[in-house]
């Protein structure tokens, strides 16, 4: 568990900071090549070695002040010049050509952040170069003697060494790729949930929303456990009002409020905003009896607890319209608009107030 997170980690590390830690290696593996070449007398590619060093050094630089481009192209030009002027004074067989395939990975890997849509071509064209190159300097030194003859420890240790970096290389950036991947992978997928219950839940209230209600009715109608359940469709009472007298975010205040005490009252139950101030529940294994008692319960207990809104006191109520599933109804909608025109009877009759029947 102590080393996944520890991987993860550095994983996180190399993600984030891939150009200059890229660019510090290639400074590297350049040193590394010096002291080689040091060792072997071959002094032009000593020089050359300590060119390309201090050019990593300015990329450094270059990485730090966040120009990635200029680094890019650096890193390619300089592989290139380094792979042909290697070749060409120690031989096609101390395998400088390796250096050329080490950068195939990180040509791909940074280019495909780099250039978007039809720029992408570069990242080809940069490839097809590096190709052409590798041929070009097969065809031209495969078969030539170089300017230095290497001894045979420092041939064996510079093939080795270059056929290191390109395996190494190949396998990082791979593994970079995939982890990148995966990691853009997870954030995409939670991004996804979020939006899909985004899309199912009221922003003010965390109500469900059409959306989201629909559905579980429609599956609990049909469903073989149980039909068996009713439906209250609730509407505030004067909400305009409170709006006009308290202004608009005291309105929201009270939608919150009410939502609040309706989802403390009535555990297990689905919740959902219906429109502006209306609100359904969809009350699971309730007879109507049961139903009738509960709905009546938390019309008063709204009755009796005003919202505080900047310690005022603002009394709402609400009028509820009941009924409870039936043979009848085929679908969701048929026993809302049930409850909804018991809703509305009660509007008419006084309001804050429960029906459960229909008018005779
Ligand atoms: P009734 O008792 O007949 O239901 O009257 P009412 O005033 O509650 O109903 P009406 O349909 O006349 O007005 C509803 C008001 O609710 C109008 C609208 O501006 C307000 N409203 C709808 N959604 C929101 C909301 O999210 N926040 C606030 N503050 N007001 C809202
Ligand atoms: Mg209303
Ligand atoms: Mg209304």
């Amino acid at each position: 568990m102590h080393n996944k997170k520890m991987i993860n980690k550095i994983m996180h590390f190399l993600v984030h900071n891939g150009f200059i830690v890229t660019v510090a290696v290639m400074g590297l593996v350049h040193a590394t090549l010096l002291a080689v070449m040091w060792a072997g007398g071959v002094m032009p590619l000593v020089n050359l070695n300590i060119l390309s060093v201090v050019v990593y050094l300015f990329c450094v630089l270059f990485c730090r002040f966040g120009h990635i481009m200029p680094v890019y192209v650096s890193i390619f030009l300089e592989v290139t010049v380094y792979a042909v002027i290697s070749v060409y004074f120690v031989g096609w067989e101390c395998a400088s050509c390796c250096f050329l395939c080490s950068i195939v990975p990180i040509i791909i890997y940074f280019g495909s952040f780099l250039f978007k849509g039809n720029t992408r071509w570069i990242i080809v064209i940069m490839l097809v170069f590096n190709f052409a190159t590798y041929v070009f300097l097969y065809l031209k030194f495969g078969n030539e003697q170089p300017v230095y003859k290497a001894a045979p420890v420092i041939r064996t240790i510079l093939i080795i060494f270059s056929s290191f970096v390109m395996v190494f290389s190949m396998i990082f950036y791979n593994v970079l790729y995939i982890y990148a991947s995966e990691v853009e992978m997870h954030r995409l997928e939670r991004k996804n949930e979020q939006l899909s219950v985004d899309a199912k839940e009221d922003v003010l209230t965390g109500l469900l929303n059409r959306r989201g209600f629909l559905p579980l009715v429609e599956e609990y109608m049909n469903g073989e456990l149980s039909r068996f359940f009713c439906i209250a469709f609730l509407d505030i009472d004067n909400f305009k009002r409170i709006n006009d007298t308290y202004g608009h975010d005291c309105g929201d205040e009270v939608l919150r409020h009410i939502t609040k005490m309706i989802k403390k009252e009535m555990p297990g139950c689905s919740i959902c905003r219906w429109g502006g101030e209306e609100i359904i529940i969809l009350m699971k294994d309730y007879d109507l009896t049961v139903a009738k008692e509960k709905m009546e319960y938390l019309r008063r207990h709204v009755e009796s607890n005003p919202t505080v809104f900047f310690n005022k006191r603002i009394p709402a109520t609400i009028t509820i319209g009941l009924e409870e599933n039936k043979e009848k109804y085929e679908k969701p909608e048929d026993i809302i608009k049930v409850a909804d025109e018991r809703m509305y009877y009660g509007k008419q009759h006084g309001k804050n107030i429960l029906i459960c029947e229909d008018a005779a």
